[in-house]
């Protein structure tokens, strides 16, 4: 069976970034599942994966644009440190869950401290990076119905 829309794939994975660092893998552990065509995973690998079966190995190469996307500077912001109320104790890589302006979740990661400011970055993690991923698939089957419905894997 070969990997399309509507299909759950199961791979082994594992993701670098240009320097070489595993930033994710699943190595050790079991593979990751998908709802394929169903955008859980970035595009650049979702379209490479189109039409491989079972036991196939690919290298891929994602740019941002079809990764976590480029980096958007607006996204930084600076903000005093009474916006985090409560929180005493705030220190750069503290990551926070914020509502965007349409009302999205989106997760906010510290990037400097001062004394009366906090820098702010609401840009993923991975945004602006180009990814490797080394992928095995490890089985491919037909989505069932109740899994189309919800779009993702039970
Ligand atoms: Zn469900």
């Amino acid at each position: 069976m070969t990997i399309s829309d509507k299909h759950v794939v199961s791979i082994h994975y594992k993701l670098t970034d240009s320097a070489g660092e595993v930033i994710d893998s699943s190595d050790g552990g079991e593979p990751m599942n998908y709802l394929h065509g169903s955008g859980s995973i970035v595009p650049g690998l979702e379209q490479e994966l189109t039409g491989k079966s079972a036991g196939d190995q690919l290298q891929v190469t994602v740019p941002p644009g079809l990764g976590y996307g480029e980096r958007n500077e607006e996204l930084v912001q600076v903000v005093p440190r009474e916006a985090f109320g409560e929180v005493k104790d705030i220190e750069p890589g503290m990551r926070f869950q914020a509502s965007a302006e349409n009302g999205d979740a989106q997760v906010i990661t510290v990037s400097a401290v001062s004394d009366t400011d906090v820098t702010v970055d609401g840009n993923h993690p991975l945004a602006g990076q180009v990814l490797h991923f080394d992928v095995t698939v490890d089985s491919v089957r037909e989505a069932s119905q109740s899994e189309l419905d919800h779009g993702h894997v039970h």
